[in-house]
C-alpha cells in the first residue's frame, strides 16, 4: 500500500477530474475558433461517459489539428486515472521516493518528485533548446 490514505485518492481522483474537464473544454473551444467543430462535437459526446475508444481516435486525429499540448496533457490525466489504482501510484518513478499527497492533488499527472521533477525539467529543456 502506497503512503496515499483513501481520502488523499478520492481527492486526486477528484482533482484529476476536474482537470481532464476543463481540458476538454480548453480543446473543444480551440477548435470551434479554428472550424473544426466535427472534432469538438465528437468530444462534447464524449465527455462523461465511457467511449475511450472513440475519444482515442479522436485524439489521433487532434494532433493533427495542431493540439499536440493539450492531446499529450489529456494522455497523462488518462495514465494518471488508470494508474491511481496502482500500488505504485503516486512514487517518483525516477527515486521510488513518496510524492506529496498535496502535489499529486495540484497536479494529479506527476510521476515525478519534486526534486526529480526539476532535474527532469533542466535536462529536457536542454535537449529542446540545445544548439543544432
Ligand atoms: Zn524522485
Amino acid at each position: 500500500m502506497s503512503h496515499l490514505t483513501k481520502k488523499n485518492l478520492s481527492e486526486i481522483r477528484t482533482a484529476l477530474g476536474a482537470k481532464r474537464e476543463a481540458l476538454l473544454k480548453q480543446i473543444q473551444a480551440a477548435l470551434e475558433e479554428t472550424g473544426q467543430t466535427q472534432y469538438a462535437e465528437v468530444l462534447g459526446r464524449g465527455s462523461g461517459d465511457s467511449s475511450d475508444e472513440a475519444l482515442a481516435i479522436t485524439l489521433g486525429d487532434l494532433s493533427a489539428a495542431r493540439l499536440d499540448h493539450e492531446v499529450r496533457q489529456m494522455r497523462e490525466l488518462d495514465v494518471a486515472m488508470r494508474r491511481l489504482e496502482d500500488k505504485d501510484f503516486g512514487l517518483c518513478v525516477d527515486c521510488g521516493a513518496a510524492i506529496p499527497a498535496a502535489r499529486l492533488v495540484a497536479n494529479p499527472a506527476a510521476v515525478r518528485c519534486i526534486a526529480c521533477q526539476e532535474v527532469h525539467e533542466k535536462t529536457y529543456a536542454g535537449q529542446e533548446h540545445g544548439s543544432i
